[in-house]
């Protein structure tokens, strides 16, 4: 007995120190958040900096029409990496509205008695549309949160992915043009004369870009993916959850929210539903994701948010005691704050 009393105590223990741990780091990404943006900036400025007092007079004239062309090509590649990532830590990610709140009817949640399947947070006593998330470190709950970003001292959710998203490809793009670019005077033909004194801040350029590069291509292929299959990094865990439960019991899971990959695309990239939306990537443009954040296109049929356009619905959030909302084809059990406690209802 005495024993049972002791391991009960140990894991108490453990549990509380687990969490200390926790709220001390989630406390050090927000107040280290600064210094993450501080890092990335002189890292791009540096990279910068070498591409055009190296790089560039090493490869052209900067008074040739190769030149400038190249200059041209520069300045739009790294306004654009600019534009996006500032609008990216500028954007608020989104959070459920006023009308989710659960206020006072939260007792029937805690006294454990029978509620309507519906997913909601206890700390932020909200209910919770679908790929909403809480955050710890931003201490609220996130719209279609895809994960908290400490390079952007900001949570990456429904109104800031896509600029999340381009930053990405821009500078994987940026990165790439770099290595190329750095890579002609290395190992190209151009002459001693340009490349002269210069061979050190090119080969630091080189490597520096390739690294960023490598690790830019893991994390673009990642997001490609995601967006692809219409799923955010957290729920692509709990999806994957899903799906081995099913195939347990014999079942196909299926993502509701996956209505094909061009349309998944677009749902992220194309805010207007314009029939040019990919020409307006070429652009810094700023502009509003597709839909409310709370409703999503769906196989099962969506008509408000598969509308596309950026739905008026977000001045008028639906009942959030509505299954519609709660993802009617997931079940969910309403204990705690919802984020592993789905069950496996949309299998085919
Ligand atoms: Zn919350
Ligand atoms: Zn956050």
């Amino acid at each position: 007995m005495a024993v049972r009393t002791l391991i009960r105590h140990l894991q108490y223990m453990w549990a509380s120190f687990i969490l200390k741990v926790h709220i001390i780091l989630d406390s050090a990404v927000k107040t280290a958040g600064p210094l993450y943006i501080l890092l990335a900036l002189s890292l791009l400025s540096c990279i910068i900096y070498l591409y055009y007092t190296a790089v560039l007079p090493a490869v052209h004239q900067l008074n040739s029409v190769e030149g400038i062309a190249h200059l041209i090509v520069s300045i739009w590649l790294i306004y654009n990496v600019f534009f996006n990532y500032y609008w990216c830590i500028q954007s608020d990610p989104g959070s459920p509205p006023l009308e989710f709140d659960l206020g006072a009817d939260m007792s029937q949640y805690e006294t454990g008695a029978p509620v309507p399947q519906m997913r909601w947070c206890k700390r932020c006593r909200k209910a919770k549309p679908p790929m909403t998330h809480h955050c710890h470190i931003c201490k609220r709950c996130i719209l279609k949160m895809d994960h908290h970003c400490p390079w952007m001292h900001n949570c990456i959710g429904f109104y800031n992915y896509r600029y999340f998203f381009v930053f990405l490809l821009y500078l994987w793009s940026g990165c790439i043009y770099t290595v190329y670019m750095a890579s002609i005077p290395l190992f190209g033909t151009a002459s001693q004369e340009q490349t002269s004194g210069k061979v050190n801040g090119v080969l630091f350029t080189f490597v520096l870009s390739l690294a960023v590069f490598g690790s830019l291509s893991c994390l673009l292929g990642w997001h490609i993916y995601l967006v692809l299959t219409a799923q955010t990094t957290i729920d692509f865990y709990g999806n994957r959850q899903r799906r081995r439960e099913a195939r347990r019991s014999g079942q196909v899971w299926v993502n509701e929210f996956d209505v094909g990959k061009m349309q998944n695309l677009r749902n992220v990239l194309d805010a207007s539903g314009d029939r040019l939306w990919w020409l307006k990537l070429w652009l810094p443009l700023r502009t509003l994701p597709r839909g409310d954040g709370i409703r999503f296109p769906s196989r099962y049929g969506s008509p408000d948010a598969a509308s596309g356009g950026n739905s008026s619905s977000r001045h008028s959030p639906p009942n959030p005691y509505s299954t519609s909302i709660a993802s009617s084809s997931r079940e969910s059990v309403s204990n705690g704050d919802g984020e592993n406690n789905w069950r496996p209802a949309n299998m085919v």
